[in-house]
């Protein structure tokens, strides 16, 4: 028998941005140590189908899934924490709901029913949790927004329909929330939470268990008062104070014996004993690192009103601290404007400071010349260099213009050019004739045959993640909607997986040109159609001089660190 998956749903009260996603995850890490299949789940009640069109500035960056999936950034999240792939079906949005609703009306699925909010709605939400948590024992969702917005109704309404279909026995309800110290008082104010707690039970959802972020523990007052305000067990009002980094917060849970409690409430036992050892070995390194790296990330940032969202960089950040927790060395990093090198000639040799330099991705002219100075200067100096997508692409227009004489050497993206090293492939520019802009880009994991002995090559099997790669393959193989993702393999066993999220690549008609000028293309993709594609280049002479196509920061986990970003922040502490 197909035993059912139970759920816990997460719901925020009193504001966005408490760390509803972290703690989500860190939730589902512990229950994950007590020997559970855990999956965790997104719903974002927006009405866009996906993340891919949203202003990165105002919600994040946007993650992208092994299927291709462009989704909010929770789902990272989640896979950080738990270090397995999730697919893009974990991430349920209105727009999704209803456009599957209104398909299937227009195609006569509905047999001449009315069609509306209940039961639809609620019946299609359902149907896509159980989809995502297939063969899962555990699959914890966590509902976007806050308790008393009209758009989150729906998918709280069917999480109540869920309970009663299933059993309160295999639904558990926690909810978040947040507890204010204004500073003229100086006082935590539990108002809020009690106006979060009756505004769910509109809903019919009673917690089982509340959550109190703060910047500061509970005290026993007021932990009393919501206890008493919830009726519920005082044992399930949880306190998680503002921490140094969310890689601890699975930690301060389990000293609360959160997990035990949850496991209690979903009538189950822990299949094995907990063991957070590695991790808390992995926190206690980030918290207090033996040395420290600078590093710049020469990016393109933007205001939003008076405040500067660095969050767009979410994951290269993310991705910097797991490598420095592998390797002992804490990360100090550093955004720099690549625009304020345009301007001053001085400025350019601020970056001497820095013991590693960071191109991340990016679209459009905005920033370019200052970005391509920036590399420019850490190939001539000697200093580590990471070009992430636009940065390889960027690394690329640097070495054709300064090594390879082509002075007008750019891509195809910011214009006309003589040299046009970055351009779309004439296959491509087939299919973006043919679909939608959306359809136009090159989207999720792809296989990369690396060259044997490179340094590429080299941190893929030293971190072991050219194995672990290797096995993925197989079960990609099998997989009719995805094998595409491999192209022509042969019979070679240097491959690796990595996610993309670009519309241009590296000109074939270039290649030999800059090779013969030294510079090493690591790896590539070869597609069904046999089009090759650049995946990577490296400076064999150089310190660390390592660019991608990729964005490898979508596949770093703490405890399972991106090879790239483990031998960048490596080569950075000598
Ligand atoms: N703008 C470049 C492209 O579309 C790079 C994209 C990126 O860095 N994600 O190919």
């Amino acid at each position: 028998m197909v035993s059912m998956t139970k759920f816990i749903v997460v719901a925020g009260g009193v504001m966005s941005g408490v760390g509803k996603g972290v703690t989500t995850a860190s939730i589902a890490r512990i229950l994950m140590g007590y020997g559970y299949k855990v999956t965790a789940i997104k719903i974002d009640p927006y009405i866009n189908y996906d993340a891919g069109t949203l202003r990165p500035t105002e919600h994040g960056e946007v993650w992208v899934t092994d299927d291709g999936g462009e989704i909010d950034q929770d789902l990272g999240t989640y896979e950080r924490f738990l270090d397995v792939d999730i697919p893009k079906k974990n991430n349920i949005t209105t727009g999704q709901v209803y456009g599957t609703i209104i398909e299937k009306e227009r195609k006569g699925k509905y047999l001449g029913q009315t069609v509306q909010f209940i039961p639809h709605v609620p019946d299609e939400i359902k149907r896509r949790l159980k989809e995502a948590s297939k063969n899962h024992d555990i699959a914890i969702i966590e509902i976007g927004g806050t308790i008393g917005d009209y758009e989150n109704i729906p998918f709280l309404f069917a999480m109540k329909s869920m309970e009663r279909e299933m059993g309160k026995d295999n639904v558990t309800y926690v909810l978040i929330t947040y507890l204010p110290i204004p500073s003229h008082i100086e006082e935590m104010k539990t108002k809020p939470t009690q106006q979060a707690i009756r505004l769910l039970g509109e809903t019919g959802i009673i917690p089982d268990f509340i959550i109190c972020r703060a910047k500061r523990a509970l005290d026993k007052v007021r932990k009393q008062k919501i206890e008493t305000y919830a009726n519920i067990p005082s044992t399930h009002v949880i306190s998680e104070p503002d921490i140094e980094t969310v890689y601890s917060i699975p930690l301060d849970l389990e000293k609360e014996k959160l997990g035990l409690k949850i496991l209690e409430e979903l009538k189950l036992k822990p299949k094995k004993a907990l063991n957070l050892d590695e991790w808390k070995r992995l926190v206690s390194r980030i918290e207090n690192p033996k040395k420290s790296v600078k590093i710049a990330i020469v990016g393109k940032y933007v205001d939003i009103g008076d405040y500067n969202l660095t969050d767009s960089y979410v994951s290269i950040n993310q991705s910097l601290l797991h490598a420095g927790a592998a390797l002992n060395v804490g990360v100090d990093i550093h955004w720099v404007d690549a625009k304020s090198f345009e301007n001053s000639k001085e400025k350019i040799n601020e970056l001497k400071d820095y013991d590693g330099i960071v191109v991340p991705g990016g679209f459009g002219a905005s920033g370019v010349e200052g970005k391509i100075k920036a590399i420019n200067f850490s190939r001539m100096r000697n200093k580590p260099y990471l070009g992430l997508c636009y940065g390889l692409q960027l690394a690329i227009i640097e070495y054709a213009r300064n090594a390879c004489k082509m002075e007008t050497a750019n891509t195809t993206e910011n214009g006309k050019t003589k040299f046009p090293v970055i351009d779309i492939l004439p296959t491509q520019k087939e299919l973006m004739e043919k679909s939608d802009y959306g359809g136009t880009m090159r989207l999720g994991a792809y296989a990369a045959v690396l060259k044997e002995k490179s340094k590429v090559w080299e941190l893929y099997k030293e971190t072991g993640r050219l194995k672990e790669d290797m096995e993925k393959l197989e079960k990609l193989k099998k997989d009719k909607n995805q094998a595409f993702r491999l192209g022509i393999l042969g019979k070679n066993k240097n491959i690796v997986l990595e996610r993309h999220r670009h519309r241009y690549e590296v000109n074939p008609e270039f290649v030999s040109e800059l090779e013969k000028k030294g510079l090493v293309f690591s790896g590539y993709h070869l597609r069904e159609d046999n089009t090759k594609l650049m995946e990577y280049i490296e400076l064999p002479k150089h310190k660390f001089f390592v660019g991608t196509q990729a964005h490898p920061e979508f596949k770093s986990r703490l405890g399972n660190p991106s090879p790239l970003f483990y031998g960048f922040v490596k080569a950075c502490g000598k």
